[in-house]
């Protein structure tokens, strides 16, 4: 687990850190830093507004923001960027916290919050009037789009620009005192209407807004704009290297801006990356609230959302999304990440570590015929085939078992290798049966198979040698347990979300098999308690998580991801029939 680390590392000679780091645009400038002694050590932030749960997109920037002051020495503060009280909650803000700690990083002592900062922010405002350098503006909101110009035309300055000092002070004092109502007047920088970075227009500084905040109550009624907050609280905190994603690039000249004209006790340094996006999913908290809102998902938490949330509740681990962090690596150009390689970082780590346990999904019984009633035995069960020192288990074995569905075929065609009429199978780790008949209802359903059994196959294995080409997983059924199984499967069938049919949105890609429910699973005995969170592999289908939901004698798994890509053919398919490639936007 990474651990917040306060000490720098000796930088000389071949240090074995310097040589295994991640390398890339980012931790090559703080290199340079240090080993030019710009700076003794380094102080990143990870700044979220607490708007909305953090999602994957927000792990690689944790990611990176602190794993480089573990690598080069130095910290990295959690900064709550809570400057607009009227979409921020105490409910995020825990929940991000929580989030943070799980992916196993600590911020140790540096916890903030922008809104910590209002006063200073407030008295910086009021420098930037008394040198000139900003003013009180009576246009609304669409008068000072409208005064902005566009990328072709110059802005037009405001006719309140020209206001002298002492009214600006006067005004900005009494927006402050709360005498004028929500959107009236703003106060804005005076820099360049005609300027061609748009940002640099006169940036309105602070706005006028009756709202409730988290942590400030009702102190406030005037809010700093996110521009304006953002560098300052970077530059109190003594933030070295301030990482961002790549929408804030022409930001940058304003943030530029505030640290050159204020009297700041340090000088930070903005550098940008690529944000994270990843095929059929939507990173965003305005459309994962949505999605919340609007019912179409059960929660910041359902398992089939992208937030961390969601994902810890689905089986992933912190250790996969670490990993995957790390493999997509940093880089100054926007790209998409495949999902199946999210995907395939889980099943990496769960094969490592998750223990291997029989499930039956879709049940259907099977009788074995000459096995003696009423007998049963303890048949011993490999945990974890890649670990050995993860032993074996007794699963019961009976007369009665239940079989998966799909693993038999009445008529099976060329290529179908499990159990048919007259066909032999082995049971993972107890029998060879062989199917003698089929049992149906009135409407040809069947209702069970009858099989022999080959009681010289113990274990699994025939001494003369002859071996099934399938092996099944089995339950008993006088054992086993009934469990509710979620099938979970992509949110969007589109690997952009953001393709969609004229009129429409990104909600008409969602994908109406996302979830699959089965009521009626049986599992054996040992996950009769299995306690939320805990994360096995059933065996031949997948990885499953233990839900919250799970009530004592009745559990409810959810699948973190099947054992194969099952998509990677529907994607081929797709590929094939439309000729361009479904995986790439
Ligand atoms: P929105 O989705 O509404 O644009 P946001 O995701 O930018 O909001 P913040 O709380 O501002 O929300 O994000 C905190 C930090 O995480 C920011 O520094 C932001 O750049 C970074 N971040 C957000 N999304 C991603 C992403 N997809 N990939 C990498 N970093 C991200
Ligand atoms: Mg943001």
């Amino acid at each position: 687990m990474p651990t917040h680390d306060s000490g720098p590392h000796d930088r000389t000679g071949t240090d074995p850190i310097e040589e295994s780091r991640p390398k890339d645009f980012i931790r090559d400038i703080v290199a340079e830093d240090l080993r030019t002694g710009k700076h003794t050590s380094v102080v990143t932030r990870f700044p979220p507004e607490p708007n909305g749960y953090l999602h994957i997109g927000h792990a690689k920037s944790i990611s990176l923001n602190f794993g480089i002051p573990k690598e080069f020495g130095g910290e990295c503060h959690l900064r709550f960027d809570d400057t607009n009280p009227s979409k921020e909650e105490q409910e995020y803000v825990d929940s991000i916290m929580e989030d943070v700690r799980w992916l196993g990083w600590d911020w140790g002592t540096h916890l903030y919050y922008a809104s910590d900062y209002f006063g200073q922010l407030h008295d910086w405002a009021v420098h930037l009037i008394r040198t000139g350098l900003a003013y009180v503006c009576d246009l609304n909101a669409d008068q000072v789009r409208e005064y902005r110009g566009t990328l072709t035309h110059p802005g037009k300055p405001s006719p309140f620009r020209d206001r002298t000092v002492e009214e600006n002070l006067d005004l900005f004092a009494r927006m402050k005192a709360g005498e004028y109502p929500d959107g009236s007047r703003t106060l804005r920088a005076k820099i360049d209407m005609a300027h061609p970075n748009l940002n640099m227009r006169d940036p309105v500084l602070y706005r006028v807004l009756r709202a409730t905040h988290h942590r400030t109550g009702d102190a406030w009624c005037i809010y700093p704009m996110y521009d304006y907050a953002h560098g300052q609280s970077d530059a109190i905190e003594g933030i070295t290297h301030s990482v961002c994603t790549l929408e804030f690039e022409d930001h940058r000249p304003l943030y530029e801006w505030f640290i050159e004209h204020l009297p700041v006790p340090h000088k930070p340094r903005q550098l940008e990356f690529a944000r994270l996006n990843i095929t059929y999913t939507a990173l965003s908290k305005r459309k994962l609230l949505e999605l919340v809102q609007k019912g179409y998902v059960a929660g910041w938490d359902d398992p089939r959302m992208p937030t961390l949330a969601g994902i810890r509740r689905r089986g992933y681990t912190p250790e996969a999304i670490r990993t995957f962090c790390e493999k997509i690596g940093v880089a100054k150009a926007n790209s998409v990440v495949d999902l199946a390689f999210l995907e395939q970082c889980l099943r990496d780590d769960l094969n490592k570590r998750a223990p291997r346990r029989m499930g039956v999904l879709r049940p259907l019984k099977v009788v074995l015929e000459n096995y003696p009633e009423g007998q049963v035995e303890e048949m011993d069960l490999v945990n974890n085939p890649e670990d050995p020192a993860a032993g074996t288990r007794k699963v019961p074995f009976s007369k009665v078992l239940y079989v998966e569905q799909d693993d038999f075929m009445e008529e099976p065609p060329k290529k179908f290798f499990r159990l048919a009429p007259g066909r032999e199978v082995r049971l993972r780790g107890a029998y060879f049966i062989t199917c003698t008949g089929v049992d149906k209802n009135e409407r040809g359903e069947i209702t069970e198979l009858r099989c022999t059994v080959d009681l010289n196959t113990r274990g699994g294995s025939a001494t003369d040698g002859r071996s099934p080409k399938a092996t099944l997983h089995w339950v008993s059924a006088a054992h086993a347990v009934n469990a509710e199984v979620r099938l979970y499967d992509r949110l969007f069938t589109k690997a952009n979300p953001e393709d969609y049919p004229e009129g429409q949105d990104y909600k008409a890609n969602l994908n109406p098999q996302s979830l699959v429910t089965l009521a009626g699973a049986k599992l054996e005995p040992s996950l009769v308690s299995a306690q939320p969170g805990l994360i096995v592999q059933f065996e031949r289908l997948g990885y499953f998580c233990a839900d919250r939901d799970s009530t004592p004698g009745r559990p409810v798994f959810n699948r973190a991801v099947t054992l194969k890509d099952t998509w990677a053919k529907v994607q081929a398919k797709d590929k094939a029939e439309s000729g361009k490639g479904a995986g790439s936007r």
